[in-house]
Formats: C-alpha cells, sequence, structure tokens
C-alpha cells in the first residue's frame, strides 16, 4: 500500500510553490464559524527572511483567497480559501512568537500578505493584534477593497499598509483585476490618510497591461496627496508564476509578456517620483 503523502509544512521556502486543496476537508459549517469569528484561518504558508515585505526583515503569513483576479497574479493557488492550510489563531500567534524576538532585534517584522487577508478579516485582526502585543512591527499587503472591514482600533494594531493598488480608472481597474471596481480601494486609501496611517504603494509594472501613463500619472498624483504614502514600489511584472496558471488550467492572458525594461520601469518609477512621492528602486 503507499505510503499517505505527508501535509505540507506550515512553513515554506517561498509562496511560489503550488498549494492547492489542503483545506477543501474542512465542513462548510466551520468554515463558516472560522470567517466569523477568526478562530482559524486558511494560510497557504509562513516564510522567513523577506526583506521586501516591509521594513527590515520579515516573517509572512500568506494567507488564501481573494476577490480580484489580476492578469499578472504570480500566486493563483491562492485565490480560493480551501486551498490553505487551516490553521488555529493560537497556532499562528504561537508562529508568531517563535520568531518575535528575533524579528525585533533585526528591526524587522510580521507581514500578512496573501491572496487578500481581509477576506478572512476577523482571523487578520485578532493576528496583527495579538502580534503587535508582542511588540513586533505589523504590516498588512493587501489590495484594499476590503479595507472597511477593519475598525479604526484594529488600524491602529498594524505600523504599515502596504498597498497593492492596480490602476486609478475604473476600466482601468476592472481590466486589469477581473471585473471588480476600485471605490473601495480609494476610499480605503483616504481613510488611512484621514487617520494617519501609514502606506507603502505598490504598483506592477506589466508592458502593455499597466505602463499606461496617465493611469500612473492620476495614480500618482492621489496617492501623493494623501500625504502618508512613505515610500512608492514599482515591481516589474516576471513570468515565475506562469507555471501556477499552467497546473490550475487557467487562461493565461500574459503567457508571452516579456518583463518591462529598465528603462520602462525607471520611466514609470520617474512618474512617481515626479508626483513627489518617495520611491524605493
Ligand atoms: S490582489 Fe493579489 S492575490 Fe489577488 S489576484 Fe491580484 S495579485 Fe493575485
Amino acid at each position: 500500500m503507499p505510503a499517505a503523502e505527508a501535509p505540507p509544512s506550515l512553513e515554506a521556502s517561498s509562496p511560489f510553490e503550488m498549494r492547492i486543496k489542503l483545506g477543501e476537508k474542512v465542513p462548510e459549517t466551520d468554515v463558516r464559524s472560522a470567517l466569523k469569528t477568526g478562530d482559524m484561518g486558511f494560510l497557504h504558508s509562513f516564510t522567513t527572511g523577506s526583506a521586501v515585505d516591509g521594513p527590515g526583515i520579515r516573517l509572512v503569513a500568506w494567507t488564501t483567497a481573494c476577490m480580484f483576479r489580476c492578469q499578472f497574479c504570480h500566486n493563483p493557488d491562492t485565490w480560493t480559501l480551501a486551498n490553505g492550510i487551516p490553521v488555529t489563531l493560537e497556532h499562528a500567534i504561537e508562529e508568531v512568537q517563535l520568531y518575535a524576538n528575533g524579528l525585533k532585534r533585526m528591526r524587522g517584522g510580521f507581514t500578512l500578505s496573501g491572496g487578500e487577508p481581509l477576506m478572512q478579516d476577523r482571523f487578520a485582526a485578532r493576528l496583527l493584534r495579538a502580534t503587535s502585543g508582542m511588540g513586533v512591527h505589523t504590516a498588512l499587503e493587501t489590495n484594499g477593497y476590503y479595507g472597511e472591514r477593519l475598525s479604526d482600533r484594529e488600524l491602529a494594531d498594524i505600523d504599515l499598509v502596504i498597498l497593492d493598488m492596480k490602476g486609478f480608472t475604473l476600466e482601468q481597474h476592472k481590466r486589469v483585476t477581473g471585473g471588480l471596481g476600485n471605490e473601495p480601494v480609494l476610499e480605503f486609501a483616504l481613510r488611512l490618510a484621514a487617520l494617519n496611517r501609514p502606506i507603502w504603494l505598490r504598483y506592477v509594472l506589466v508592458p502593455g497591461l499597466t505602463d499606461v501613463d496617465h493611469e500612473m500619472e492620476q495614480l500618482a498624483a492621489f496617492a501623493a496627496a494623501l500625504g502618508v504614502v512613505e515610500r512608492a514600489e514599482v515591481l516589474p511584472f516576471h513570468q515565475m508564476g506562469r507555471y501556477k496558471w499552467e497546473r490550475l488550467g487557467l487562461d493565461y492572458q500574459l503567457d508571452h509578456v516579456a518583463p518591462p525594461s529598465q528603462m520602462a520601469v525607471d520611466h514609470a518609477l520617474s512618474i512617481f517620483a515626479g508626483a513627489g512621492l518617495p520611491i524605493q528602486r
């Protein structure tokens, strides 16, 4: 008889590991209860040692489920909640606790990313609160669409919001994300500004899709006017996620798109810098 395959570890070497159907045996009633209470979350993985997901060295938890279907998404296995490993809140907190002292020593912190973490807003809020209570710097990487699900009090537990913005105009946002508008994202950004909460803005540069000057110009002007954007980042599109699209049988529209040239990246950065935003090269 073949040996049963061991479930993958909660820790992964990178979010580029393909993970599917790890939570599909959780009964529907338990999923509903988890979403309502946050007692349990669904995670693709934890990864350690990231230097790009917030200040310093980061422990990152990658959640599953997302409401967007970005054409350039490099982790489409995180779109579905049931692809994640079911993890109790206590277990997730213990995992952060393991690294808490080291993260503080290295002036790093914990980042909750996804997927879209606010698809599991109760779990996200409680995990971030517990982490903040350990004295560890907290960051939430989000597309902002469900930002209204967090109270002002809960936002106070988050030291940094990394806001992934996909476009400025409604048409462009719908085009990039598979149909959803960005009004809630813009409202969330304005609310963060009103609360004086710091933001790092992220924008993925995809040749032929998001390298649109008037989109970037309007986005940059909007972001600069917020007055709380500490950093604007332009992330060059890459093809590291292509195999996931293929293995999941999804219709990948960017198959023949090459990463942007350095000149194109510099041009995009110059647009954000030109609006007065601090840029990260
Ligand atoms: S918001 Fe992020 S996780 Fe969701 S589809 Fe877009 S790139 Fe993927």
